[in-house]
């Protein structure tokens, strides 16, 4: 089976502020080394297999980067 993407940062939108790697109860959002068009190192997630689609990250981020994909 395909492995889906749970939860998707829009990283040119990112301004950095952190907030959403404070609210991941499963502690996996981390910022970027990589610099993005507004100057600021993105937040990110790489595994994508311990998101549990809670979806506090999209909700806590002021600036709608991040969309969470819940599996029906
Ligand atoms: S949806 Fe929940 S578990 Fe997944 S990255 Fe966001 S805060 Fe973490
Ligand atoms: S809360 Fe939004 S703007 Fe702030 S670091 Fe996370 S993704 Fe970027």
């Amino acid at each position: 089976m395909e492995k889906l993407k749970k939860v998707n940062f829009d990283e040119q939108r990112c301004k950095g502020c952190e907030l959403c790697t404070a609210v991941c109860p499963v502690n996996i959002i981390k910022m970027s080394e990589r610099i993005n068009k507004r100057g600021y190192h993105p937040a990110a997630v790489k595994d994508q297999e311990t998101c549990i689609s809670c979806g506090l990250c999209a909700q806590m981020c002021p600036d709608v980067v991040i969309t969470v994909y819940k599996e029906d």
